[in-house]
């Protein structure tokens, strides 16, 4: 691997093919995979449904401008704006591209540039996303960055209050922190965010690239909150494993990307569409959404059962987990692997526990029994 750049610190394990929840090295060593490739694998690997689907557009589409129509691309909008206060939608490839996309529409809709964001967060590593983004470690050495974003303390009611004032075009925050420490917006947290939106015209933006797709066991995290977005960026868990990422918004914000204003060529791509249509479709049914949360009842309350309370407590939301413990974990995960478990942390501090939506109980079972054996 001497040719690639050393920007990750890669694992020394290559897998070449995954079935569900296990995925395989090619020692043929197999692994419980729960990283779900970061929240991507929404329906697991190789998912017969969604394998199905990309072979059919194989073979009609590959691509197409979006200078032409796409009623496949206006079906996929529908559904993920159905029921919901927001009704338009435009695709990109990934999550720093959704991010981006929010970034121009709050600032050219309100004419303001003001941005706030919160400690901790993760929003990408373009420039815009990358300079939304509250970690320091993310922005380092890539300065100047983006001017006009301010980033405030996470759940912290007063300093929201002292910054939010005529001058801000947006908030933009996750509900659950995931790169950050899985770190959920309190209730109180997104009271005042309404009332500060509401009372200084400021747009509410949420990224659900990690909790959107059912990953927080309902279609988007914020509908588990008092928070009312006007645009929400979706990409990770929307293709299932193909690139896409989206932007949703209110209808009010509809007349602000007129033609030419914004875009991108491979966005919406037919490929990602169909494969994303058969994701949406599938992960929207209510009795699948309802099972999303009966297993992450279930994995609380085993994981609960076994881990010594006072080094580890139980977050989030879902099937977006995090262990939280005082000590840092980086051997936790790399014994994780050893016995079979694919684990990512959050920060230093946080286990990230990921699996694919459609995990079984048995396979919960297995990954909690791994964790027992190395944190006792
Ligand atoms: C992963 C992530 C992003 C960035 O998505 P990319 O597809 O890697 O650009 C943005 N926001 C959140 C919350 C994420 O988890």
């Amino acid at each position: 691997m001497t040719s690639l750049f050393n920007n990750y610190a890669r694992r020394a394990v290559h897998l070449v093919k995954g079935q569900g929840t296990v995925v395989t090295d090619d020692q043929g060593k197999e692994y419980l995979d729960f990283t779900s490739g970061i929240a991507v694998v929404s329906l697991g690997h190789a998912h017969p449904t969604i394998v199905k689907a990309l072979q059919n557009q194989s073979e009609k589409l590959w691509h197409i401008s979006n200078l032409f129509e796409s009623p496949e691309q206006e079906k996929l909008a529908e559904s993920l704006t159905k029921d919901t206060d927001l009704s338009y939608a435009l695709f990109c490839n990934s999550g720093a591209e959704a991010n981006e996309a929010a970034i121009k529409l709050a600032r050219k809709h309100t004419g303001k540039h003001l941005i706030l964001t919160f400690e901790k967060s993760f929003h990408g590593r373009t420039f815009g996303a990358m300079s939304a983004t509250g970690q320091d470690k993310i922005r380092q050495g890539f300065g100047p960055l983006l001017e006009s974003f301010e980033t405030l303390p996470f759940n912290d009611v007063d300093a929201l209050k002292g910054a939010a004032n005529e001058n801000v075009a947006a908030i933009m925050l996750e509900v659950i922190q995931g790169e950050g420490g899985v770190n959920s917006v309190e209730p109180a947290f997104a009271q005042a965010i309404m009332e500060a939106c509401q009372q200084h015209g400021i747009l509410l933006i949420i990224d659900e690239v990690q909790t959107g797709i059912g990953r927080t066991g309902t279609r988007y995290a914020y509908e588990q909150t008092a928070l009312k977005p006007d645009i929400v960026t979706l990409a990770k868990g929307l293709g299932g494993g193909f690139p896409i990422g989206a932007l949703i918004a209110g209808k009010d914000l509809f007349d602000t990307f007129g033609p030419g204003s914004h875009g991108t060529t491979f966005g919406g791509n037919p490929l990602a569409v169909a494969v994303a249509q058969t994701v949406v479709d599938h992960v929207f049914e209510p009795t699948f959404l309802q099972d999303v949360q009966d297993k992450s009842a279930y994995f609380k309350a085993q994981l609960q059962s076994v881990l010594p309370t006072e080094k580890f407590s139980v977050r989030g939301n879902g099937l977006l987990l995090g262990i939280h413990s005082n000590e840092e974990i980086a051997p936790v995960i790399q014994k994780a692997e050893q016995q079979g478990l694919l684990l990512v942390p959050a920060g230093t501090n946080v286990i990230r526990l990921l699996p694919p939506l459609t995990v079984s109980k048995k396979e919960i079972d297995q990954a909690v029994a791994i964790l027992k054996n190395i944190l006792n």
